[in-house]
């Protein structure tokens, strides 16, 4: 293979055909290609763009370079929900158990935090424990035994995406849409689904916050599945303010366990519902949206849901008394209250700023080197559009020492915007997005 030969197509505008995308995906990841070369060739990428044929054929390549989970004799549906990112974001904790308890089983494939955004693969590494690091066949038996398993990007899966996600990082092309969906997607379809739900972040603190830009990567990854046989639906949801309450990885845990309990706070509920009634739909256990609902509401009030969460825990190494006793969690050993510098409306709290704010006090990693503590964060109860008065708390901040304190008063001033009148906050889900095009979404009737 003459890989600038590729560069100089790819740099004038040209195509690269499935085949030449698969010898050079096998002889990258063998080391064969040097980064040098494969960074000129994302470079030309960036500018000139791939089509859905060569989206298809990067994607497939991906794949083909780890293994797969092999679920295909299972009888029943097969699916995940993913999430472009956000500050907050704990659905993925409550909807595995929950949508599992409803007898679907849920293979999800997590990340770690990235940028100012936090991971699910942190959040559940906060309890004493889980083991998130699964091989494929535990992964296999233990969604076949429970109908769940929570686990990692193991070296074992698109091997090539993970070394190329690296060179991206570095050479600034991560931000390319037929690259991000041919990654996302080369990871979840090695789960072997049946199909799949897309959480579509927009706003201020989304990974892409442009909503135009944001659809693109919804409508490529819903081809990509459609190319497969695999069903794709996307929901455009909020992200111009921290979903649910806390940030920060042990108090997310707490708040997931609050909502498989039925007390979650409600913006949080809204987002998690939405997205799993499309899970259930899509595997066939629900026929309405609203039948969907009951679903869900049943499977928490009956304690169901939570008795799934358990199970699973415990079959990852964890310490499932958490779901009866939070105490065991990590906790910061300072707390101190964040008040309203004077009367007024909340006009924002800005997600970004509240990442970087869980990172300054150590919730989040500079690099991917770094420790993290899992206790520390902040329990945001403002909301754009509340009013309050002087004095008021707004937040409390989990910190591990006073200077953590100072850090994390500094970046809840930042965040919290008091005006005299309210914004107006991104409606909390949006879109649905499917192969057949664009529509609002709507809450399903009582
Ligand atoms: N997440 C991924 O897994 N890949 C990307 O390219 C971007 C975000």
């Amino acid at each position: 293979m003459i890989v600038p030969r590729l560069i100089e197509r790819k740099r004038e505008g040209g195509r690269i055909e499935e085949d030449e995308w698969h010898e050079l995906v096998r002889d990258y990841a063998a080391g064969k290609v040097p980064d040098y070369q494969m960074s000129a060739l994302l470079m030309a990428i960036y500018f000139r763009g791939l089509d859905r044929g060569e989206t298809n054929a990067l994607t497939d390549a991906m794949i083909s370079s780890g293994g797969q989970l092999e679920l295909g004799h299972l009888t029943t549906a097969r699916i995940d929900k993913h999430s472009t990112g956000g500050v907050g974001d704990k659905v993925s904790l409550i909807l595995a158990p929950l949508i599992a308890s409803l007898g679907v089983a849920v293979p999800m494939m997590s990340g770690r935090g990235l940028g100012h955004t936090g991971g699910t693969l942190d959040k559940l590494e906060s309890i004493p424990g889980f083991r998130t690091d699964l091989t494929l066949k535990e992964a296999a038996r233990q969604v076949e035994r429970i109908g769940c398993a929570l686990i990692g990007q193991t070296r074992e899966i698109a091997p090539a995406d993970r070394k190329l996600y690296a060179l991206r990082d570095a050479t600034a092309t991560v931000e390319v849409i037929p690259l991000i969906a041919a990654s996302i997607m080369s990871k979840k379809l090695a789960e072997g689904l049946t199909g799949l739900v897309l959480d579509v972040k927009q706003g201020s603190g989304a990974f892409i916050a442009d909503p135009d830009r944001a659809q693109k990567l919804a409508r490529a990854m819903i081809e990509l599945g459609a190319d497969r046989g695999c069903p794709v639906i996307a929901l455009m949801t909020a992200m111009d303010r921290p979903l649910g309450f806390a940030c920060g990885n042990a108090l997310e845990v707490r708040e997931s366990i609050d909502a498989l309990r039925g007390t979650g706070p409600a913006d949080l509920m809204e987002v998690t519902y939405a997205l799993g009634a499309e899970m259930l739909i899509l595997a066939g256990a629900a026929s309405t949206s609203a039948q969907a609902w009951a679903m869900m509401q049943d499977s928490i009030s009956s304690g169901h849901a939570l008795e799934k969460f358990a199970q699973i825990i415990e079959a990852q190494g964890g310490d499932a008394r958490i779901v009866e006793r939070q105490e065991i969690l990590p906790s910061a050993p300072k707390r101190e209250e964040f008040t309203a510098a004077r009367d007024g409306v909340i006009v924002e709290v800005a997600p970004r700023t509240v990442g970087h704010g869980v990172i300054s006090l150590r919730g989040g990693r500079r690099t991917m080197e770094d420790l993290i503590d899992p206790s520390v964060g902040f329990v945001i109860t403002a909301k754009p559009g509340d009013k309050v008065k002087r004095g008021a708390s707004l937040a409390t901040i989990h910190a591990l020492d006073e200077a953590g304190i100072r850090e994390g008063m500094n970046a809840l001033a930042e965040a919290i915007t008091i005006g005299d009148e309210g914004g107006e906050p991104l409606s909390l889900v949006s879109h649905r997005i499917t192969a057949d095009g664009v529509a609002r979404w709507a809450r399903p009737e009582a």
